[in-house]
């Protein structure tokens, strides 16, 4: 399969052969048209799959199709680790350049001032860690009442780390009407229990 095969937007098409694209990897072949059809996707994947693409391109096109009006968040990437958060916000970056979608990314070990100013001007595509993030929602921050698409990346490291009382926490403050793209490189049984709470139907694949 071939990334003209996937009927993507010429602005995120663009994008992608600049990046050096050409074929969509495995896991990418089967999310981008499901997520595109707004289905909820469990992935079984780790990293080195192309999996940050898998979520990333069709959540940039859909949500390419809104209107600008409101600046609130309607996609969530969330994250156990630093390190995975910027990477994703990159990803984003470059497969985004050519649309006017608005993106941030948000940890902890770092003053918030900075993060914060750049939450009020409006965010549409928000990566997090889930300590910083519940911080900026307990201070009336961050509102996830417009939120559209919900990522919860590496579901079985924020288990590992400890995180999966705050992942929790801040799925219940979620909007119930969403769709929600779950990926983890193992399926214990935790995870697994986690994933049938929040997924509706999914797609499932694993790589
Ligand atoms: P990930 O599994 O998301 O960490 O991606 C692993 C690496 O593969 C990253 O460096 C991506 O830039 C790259 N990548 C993702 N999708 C593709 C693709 N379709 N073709 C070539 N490289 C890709």
């Amino acid at each position: 399969m071939n990334f003209t095969d996937l009927h993507l937007i010429e602005p995120i098409a663009k994008a992608i052969k600049e990046q050096g694209y050409t074929n969509p990897t495995p896991i990418q072949e089967k999310s981008i048209p499901e997520i595109l059809k707004h289905r909820d996707f469990l992935g079984c994947a780790q990293t080195g799959t192309g999996k940050t693409a898998a979520f990333s391109i069709p959540i940039l096109q859909k949500l390419s199709k809104n209107n600008f009006k409101s600046r609130h968040i309607k996609a969530l990437i969330l994250t156990p680790t630093r390190e995975l958060a910027i990477q994703i916000e990159e990803n984003i970056k470059a497969y985004g350049k050519y649309l006017p979608l608005k993106h941030l990314v948000i940890f902890g070990g770092v003053k918030p001032g900075n993060q914060e100013n750049a939450l009020r001007n409006g965010v549409d595509i928000l990566v997090a860690t889930p300590g910083r993030l519940l911080d900026f929602i307990s201070q009336g921050v961050i509102s996830l009442k417009d939120l559209e698409i919900f990522v919860l990346d590496e579901a079985d490291r924020m288990l590992d780390m400890g995180f999966v009382h705050d992942v929790k926490r801040i799925i219940k403050l979620l909007p119930q009407k969403r769709q929600t793209l779950f990926f983890s490189a193992t399926m214990p049984s935790e995870i697994q229990k986690l994933a049938d709470s929040i997924l509706n139907n999914p797609v499932k694949v694993e790589v």
